[in-house]
């Protein structure tokens, strides 16, 4: 059976670094910062920004979250973007997403400055991550974190690999390819109108799931030994836990990948708990570049499972 790769693990480990470096830079003068904005209320976004800023907290950061209405005019927004901009004490901006109807979202994220945008998601930081200026390019969280979750198992060089990630989206599936291509893997993308999915599944040394579909890759679309990476979360209903109960699971059916698989992440405490812990480091990286500082790297160390 698969050896389980546990983010959960790797997230607090990353997290005490986080912690240490910070409280580093603050005796030196610089406290970290971070601004959270929220607009509206949507449920999910609001647990999301909760557990950002109690993460931010427990780093030693100095943390504020922004709640605006839902009815927040574009303008509005984008004010209270460039006043964070400039503020000092703020080393990483996050605009919550999604976003409601009226605001237009790639814009709102193009005002954040690059050097704030400890998302990633800036067409800047995309651009420098896709041309290889790495060093001071912020990596989209979730695919940074699954390279951390793969280089735990192959260490950074990935070079005579083939690896597959299933989804193309701008937060997940493009970043993650770009990321796999700079560790030197032949990297596939697929997607909803990628004909044949199973058969380029199995070639996938390492297979990275990030779709929202609930077990949609299933145990023969696994390459024997492969590491299998799932971003997924999805939400379904678990009557075995009772009435109306629900529970969360990934885009890969796990009971069936763990039979085939080299190594897997479980959902939940795979992927999940890495996203924050690497906003974390980037607004970590952010404020120490701010005063002139090497970029701090985490390193998760090959074979450590
Ligand atoms: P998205 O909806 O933006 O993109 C989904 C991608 O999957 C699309 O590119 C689409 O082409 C592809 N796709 C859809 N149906 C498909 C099919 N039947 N076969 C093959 N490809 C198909 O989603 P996203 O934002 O990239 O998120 C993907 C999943 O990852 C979701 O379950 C989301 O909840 C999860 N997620 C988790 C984290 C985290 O762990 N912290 C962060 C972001 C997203």
């Amino acid at each position: 059976t698969a050896r389980v790769i546990d983010g959960k693990a790797t997230a607090s480990r990353v997290l005490e670094w986080v912690t240490a470096r910070a409280s580093e830079l603050e005796r030196a003068g610089t406290r970290p910062g971070i601004a959270v904005v929220i607009v509206g209320d949507d449920p999910a976004s609001k647990v999301y920004v909760a557990s950002k800023a109690r993460a931010a907290e427990a780093c030693g950061f100095h943390s504020i979250t922004h709640r605006l209405p839902d009815a927040t005019a574009q303008a509005d927004l984008l004010a209270l973007v460039g006043q964070l901009n400039g503020d000092p004490a703020i080393h990483g901006i996050l605009v919550q997403l999604p976003l409601p109807g009226q605001l237009d979202a790639s814009r709102v994220i193009g005002a954040i400055s690059p050097e704030k945008d400890i998302d990633g998601f800036h067409a800047l930081n995309a651009g420098r991550l896709w041309s290889g200026g790495g060093s001071d390019a912020f990596v989209p969280c979730t695919p940074a974190g699954a390279m951390l979750l793969i280089e735990q198992v192959h260490g950074r060089e990935l070079a005579g690999l083939e690896a597959v990630v299933v989804g193309r989206s701008n937060i997940v599936g493009k970043p993650m390819a770009a990321l796999l291509l700079a560790a030197n893997a032949t990297v596939a993308v697929a997607h909803s109108r990628t004909r044949d999915l199973r058969e380029v599944c199995r070639r996938a040394d390492i297979l990275v799931a990030a779709v929202g579909r609930p077990r949609l890759i299933e145990g023969d679309w696994i390459k024997p030994g492969a590491t299998v990476i799932d971003v997924g979360i999805n939400r379904v209903e678990a009557p075995e836990l009772g009435d109306g109960r629900t529970k969360l699971v990934g885009d890969v059916d796990y009971a069936a990948a763990v039979d085939v698989a080299g190594a897997a992440t479980p959902v939940p405490g795979g992927v999940g708990p890495m996203t924050i812990a690497m906003l974390m480091a980037n607004t970590l990286a952010s404020a120490a570049r701010s005063v002139g500082l090497a970029t701090p790297r985490f390193a998760a160390g090959a074979n450590v499972l």
